[in-house]
């Protein structure tokens, strides 16, 4: 099952419904939150298409991480995020977390 998350940052920053995963039906595409680098937006965009999406970060990158704050995690398949401390603008630093939104099949 794929789910939705929501971004939110210290800043006041938010972004609802990234899709994290895949569902039954789309399971050719799979998405992963990313920072967008031209214009410092947090998406989804399918990680299977990496190669082709040279302008994000995957949040599962270690690069934008701060391991420090990994106290809990979400997974799907190998595919691990962490719910706080990722990386977001240069002035927010670390301050960003993920949280769980709607549950998909
Ligand atoms: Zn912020």
């Amino acid at each position: 099952m794929g789910k939705f998350l929501k971004a939110s940052c210290k800043c006041g920053y938010t972004k609802s419904s990234l899709n994290f995963g895949h569902g039954m039906y789309n399971n050719e595409n799979f998405g992963v939150p990313c920072l967008v680098l031209d214009s410092f937006e947090v998406c989804s965009s399918d990680i299977t298409k990496k190669n082709e999406n040279i302008d994000v970060l995957f949040y599962n990158n270690s690069l934008l991480q701060d391991k420090k704050q990994r106290s809990s995690t979400m997974f799907f398949g190998d595919i691990t995020l962490q719910n706080n401390g990722n990386f977001f603008l240069y002035f927010c630093n670390y301050d960003l977390s993920f949280s769980l939104g709607l549950i998909y099949d």
